[in-house]
């Protein structure tokens, strides 16, 4: 019998790639991706597509071929990716047509692709529209086809919680008195529509008059699709103080009045006023470019090679500052994750020239840099959901999300956080492990590698939607530090020689995984406790 040796098991070939893992190309692609031109990519913005562009261009430098067979590019995978605007936002109280963004306004993302148009020659107002044991704006009153006036917010019944006991868990805040709650019971009680009476429409910001005109960008995930085209929103608008007291003026009555008396008094004033009212709205929705960019290297093993290990960073980051006063305009998101997406692209190059010089790996890789991380995991959300690879054969997933710092409780930076390695997979983890000890060296500090720990950092990069399919991940990641999310994580800051170091350990790792005799047995279910055969 063989004994354990302790001297590192080096591949020659392996080693000899790795050398265009370095400093020198970690700075040319960040300098490039990170700088101010490129605006902090946004996701459906200029400064992502020209990172889209940027990191295909390199890809097919390196000869990696575009997989995606579905679309007009296939270095591109289009995401389903749409805002919502407004073609009609019309409100007319007593023969009077209002201002939209003035008078009142229309949240287009709550507009059905249906549209709406009601109208009425009574409103009951309702108060604070709640509907509790001992407060009920509705007590006695049929809402179904009325339109019904409220209060945007506030429950004058609430008490504050009471100080918790030492030890004890601070229960959840009361929600009776929010403004989903009370719309929530107007649909199902089929009411005809909702006139919120909403501080914020007498004054809306330049920030709110964009979303409302536009709005933010959501996926089209097969769910959303479902609800839109059921059309099941409630027409809501929202009015300003002025249109609230010209209705309750018809009931000798005002604003201030009214909520003094229900405050005051704490019962409800809920009463019909008869006065014409009108209101309309249709949507557009306007589909926003934003893609994953994949370039693929096919294994060489004609066996092995429909099996596939994604090597995944997101090149989006959160774009340009919204502060107008702020001297440094671009959150240039050079760590966050600029310095993945130049891992991905040095791994790439890596493999690209070891497959050329017939060291190819036996499995295949995909490389791919998705976009939308920043909205919410969204690019490797759909990717998952519309995998280009069939889930089954997909063996793993590295996931590089920040390796360019560090933080405080590492002053030397020689580390990085691993999470994930032993989640579904002890294979995975041993062959990670295995790496790094043969060739790279780092601390790798599991702290994070729970998923209980309070920062949840296992649900929140793109690796999450590899393992919530049962693909086992490695997500790397150098912790946060001040810069974190704001301009000041630029290309100066960077530590070129870690994050080539790193980007060598998520190399060596997939040249395990890519010619290793099997793929990493998943033993363990979604909770981490171990499969029964
Ligand atoms: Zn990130």
């Amino acid at each position: 019998m063989l004994g354990f040796s302790a001297v590192a098991q080096k591949n020659p070939a392996a080693v000899k790639f790795s050398e265009t893992i370095n400093k020198q190309r970690g700075y040319d692609h960040l300098s490039i991706l990170a700088s101010d031109e490129y605006e902090g990519r946004e996701t459906g913005k200029k400064g992502a597509w020209m990172a889209a562009e940027y990191i295909k261009k390199q890809f097919q430098s390196f000869g990696l071929k575009g997989p995606v067979k579905d679309g007009a590019d296939p270095y591109f995978q289009k995401i389903g990716y749409a805002s919502v605007s407004l073609s009609k936002s019309e409100l007319s109280v007593n023969g009077q047509v209002k201002q939209s963004l003035k008078d009142f306004y229309i949240t287009p993302a709550t507009v059905s692709a249906k549209g709406f148009d009601v109208k009425g020659t009574s409103i009951l107002f309702a108060g604070y529209g709640l509907n509790k044991d001992d407060f009920n704006d509705y007590a006695g009153q049929d809402v179904a086809g009325k339109i019904v006036m409220i209060f945007s917010s506030g429950d004058p019944t609430a008490k504050p919680a009471p100080a918790p006991a030492p030890g004890a868990r601070r229960t959840a805040p009361s929600s009776s008195g929010s403004l989903q709650v009370k719309i929530k019971y107007l649909l199902e009680h089929n009411a005809a529509g909702v006139l919120v009476i909403n501080p914020t429409a007498d004054n809306l910001s330049p920030q709110l008059k964009n979303v409302l005109t536009n709005s933010n960008p959501y996926l089209k995930t097969a769910e959303r699709m479902k609800n839109i085209a059921a059309g099941t929103a409630l027409p809501t608008v929202m009015i300003g103080t002025e249109v609230a007291n010209q209705i309750f003026a018809v009931a000798n009555t005002n604003l201030d009045e009214i909520k003094k008396k229900i405050n005051e008094s704490l019962k409800p004033a809920t009463m019909a006023i008869n006065i014409p009212v009108a209101f309309s709205a249709a949507s557009v929705e306007n589909d926003v470019r934003a893609e994953n960019v994949l370039g693929f290297l096919e294994g060489s093993d004609p066996k092995l090679k429909n099996e596939v290990l994604v090597v995944t960073g997101h090149y989006d980051h959160i774009g340009l500052v919204t502060n107008p006063n702020a001297t440094d305009k671009v959150n240039n998101g050079a760590d966050d994750d600029g310095s993945g997406t130049t891992g991905v692209l040095m791994l790439a190059e890596a493999f690209s020239k070891a497959k050329k010089a017939g060291k190819g790996p036996k499995r295949s890789i995909l490389f791919m840099t998705v976009c939308g991380e920043e909205k919410g995991l969204l690019g490797s959300e759909w990717y998952a959901e519309h995998p280009v690879f069939p889930i089954a054969n997909t063996i793993t997933n590295l996931n590089i999300d920040m390796i360019g710092r560090g933080d405080k409780d590492h002053p030397d930076n020689n580390f990085v956080y691993i999470i994930g390695s032993n989640m579904l997979s002890d294979d995975l983890d041993r062959v990670g492990k295995k790496a790094n000890a043969d060739y790279t060296n780092i601390l790798l500090d599991e702290k994070y590698n729970n998923r209980t720990d309070p920062n949840q950092f296992y649900y929140r990069s793109d690796h999450y939607n590899f393992a919530k399919f049962g693909i086992p991940v490695i997500f790397y990641f150098n912790g946060v530090h001040e810069d974190y999310h704001q301009p000041g994580d630029e290309v100066s800051k960077i530590d070129f020689p870690m994050l080539a170091k790193r980007a060598q350990l998520v190399y060596f790792t997939a040249w395990e995984l890519a010619n290793g005799a099997n793929r990493p047995v998943v033993n363990k279910n979604d909770d981490g406790t171990l499969k029964t055969k």
